[in-house]
């Protein structure tokens, strides 16, 4: 005898479980299967460890900014191993949440690896199990370069396994996990640096954005290293690493190597050809708005489909996808993929929504693009010797000044961006920020008295 559901999630992701949670809740039996650990790759090795440890490098900057606020302190060391325990265990206890979640949802947790036997059944240990609806929602994995002694560099997972302070960092890459990590190491005290294969991390950000960040690289840290390929990584007999360049410069003395060059899809195991479900040419699984893929009553959410490889994409598509198939009043529930904020967890942090200035300038023409910006020092850096300024930036549209673009970097950005996302959502204009009383003394402010 066969397992039946109504509703079956791959992957115990972001995507799936809250998948899986909601059509519960919507009254369907339904499970969802993991072969590693629940939370997927957010809250395992991706998110959660990842703040945790950009607070810890908060407080580091805290501490060493401290003085001009006053306090007289001796730091007597940072013990990087407690941070990783207390963040283990944070996540431990998340994991909890979780199975007590879908206990409460009558959701059912299977452990074990899935493949597909055919569109309607995947075999777990060696059981067979059935279900009206599938999806995938399996992730991604980090992609590791072909070049000589690539083997000795980790990835973001490995990065989050480590159990000491590195002394001296390389990260390599351009995106969000190369620049976050970079600062995280940078300012927990290890020579940290990031090598970039063009001219500038973030590339597709707004350059207004990008530039301040390579301001705030120049003055702050970390050693960031343009237009760098690395050759070849060779190891010493001291365990050290030794990076050699394409332009034949060497970086040595390394005792950890990230390799942050981007995620690939995670479709290759699953045996998808026996669904008939159908990948792009690097793997992903596209789908149409409705999550479907080309096979019927297989779908997918999350970063395996490509798009947006955000925790709340994947959550979202996931829940309306449920909603979708579940709930009688709403049979045309799906994700809108526009206008999706994000926050880069840099020093300080990156927020980003919309369009950035290149982008509508190229939508609504030159003449129709008008873009508001400040740059400005934050009263939290203006009272010590660290003077690193803020930018923060508007980009509207036509000639009502409709904000189609929002980005800012500075300190609080990641905390400031979520309301401003809901006015840019209901279509504000610059008139209707201007309208809007300042909160004062803050840095927010600034997106209201533009001028
Ligand atoms: P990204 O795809 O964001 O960036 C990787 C970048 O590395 C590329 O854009 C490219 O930039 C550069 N690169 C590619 N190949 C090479 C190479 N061979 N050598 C050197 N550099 C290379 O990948 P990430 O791994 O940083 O992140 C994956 C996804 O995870 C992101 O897209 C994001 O959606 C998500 N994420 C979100 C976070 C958040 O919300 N805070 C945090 C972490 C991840 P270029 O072409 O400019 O060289």
């Amino acid at each position: 005898m066969t397992r039946h559901y109504d509703y079956l999630a791959i992957g115990a992701g972001s995507g799936g479980i809250a998948s899986a949670n909601r059509a519960a809740i919507r009254g369907a039996k339904a499970a969802v299967i993991e072969a590693k650990a629940v939370g997927g790759t957010c809250v395992n090795v991706g998110c959660v460890p990842k703040k945790v440890m950009w607070y810890g490098a908060h407080i580091a900057e805290a501490i060493k900014y401290s003085e001009a606020y006053g306090f007289d302190l001796q730091q007597n060391g940072f013990d990087w191993s407690t941070l990783v325990r207390n963040r283990e265990a944070y996540i431990e206890r998340i994991h909890g949440g979780y199975k007590r979640g879908f206990e409460s949802n009558g959701v059912e947790y299977i452990e074990g690896f899935a493949r597909f036997v055919d569109k309607n059944t995947v075999e777990v240990n060696g059981e067979q199990i059935t279900a009206d609806h599938i999806t995938i929602a399996v992730g991604g994995r980090a992609i590791i370069p072909s070049c000589e002694g690539a083997e000795y560099g980790i990835d973001s997972d490995g990065f989050f396994a480590l159990e000491e302070r590195p002394n001296k960092a390389v990260v390599v890459g351009a995106g969000y996990i190369a620049v976050e990590i970079a600062g995280v190491l940078h300012a927990l005290g290890s020579d940290s640096h990031l090598l970039v294969r063009r001219d500038r991390p973030l590339r597709y950000f707004d350059e207004d954005i990008t530039e301040a960040l390579l301001e705030r690289l120049a003055q702050d840290g970390p050693t960031l290293h343009t237009n760098t390929v690395v050759q070849k990584v060779v190891k010493g007999e001291n365990g050290l690493l030794t990076i050699h360049t394409e332009t034949g410069d060497t970086i040595e003395g390394v005792d950890c190597l990230v390799w942050a060059i981007g995620r690939e899809p995670a479709t290759d195991k699953i045996n998808l050809e026996a669904a008939g479900v159908e990948v792009d040419p690097v793997g992903f699984i596209r789908t149409d708005k409705y999550q479907n893929t080309n096979i019927e009553g297989i779908y997918a959410v999350g970063d395996i489909t490509g798009e947006a490889q955000l925790t709340p994409v994947a959550i979202k598509a996931g829940r309306l996808l449920a909603e979708r198939l579940f709930n009688p009043d709403l049979p045309d529930a799906h994700m809108d993929y526009t206008q999706i904020p994000t926050i880069v967890f840099s020093h300080p942090p990156i927020g980003t929504v919309g369009l950035t200035e290149v982008e509508a300038v190229a939508k609504y023409g030159e003449g129709n693009v008008k873009v508001y910006r400040s740059k400005f020092a934050a009263m939290y850096n203006a009272v010590t010797p660290h003077r690193a300024l803020s930018t923060f930036k508007l980009v509207c549209t036509g000639p009502e000044e409709k904000v189609v673009g929002i980005h800012g970097i500075g300190e609080g950005m990641d905390e400031i961006l979520q309301g401003f996302a809901v006015a840019m959502k209901m279509g504000a204009t610059k008139a209707d920020f201007d309208a809007t009383v300042a909160l004062h003394p803050t840095s927010a402010e600034e997106f209201v008295t533009l001028r």
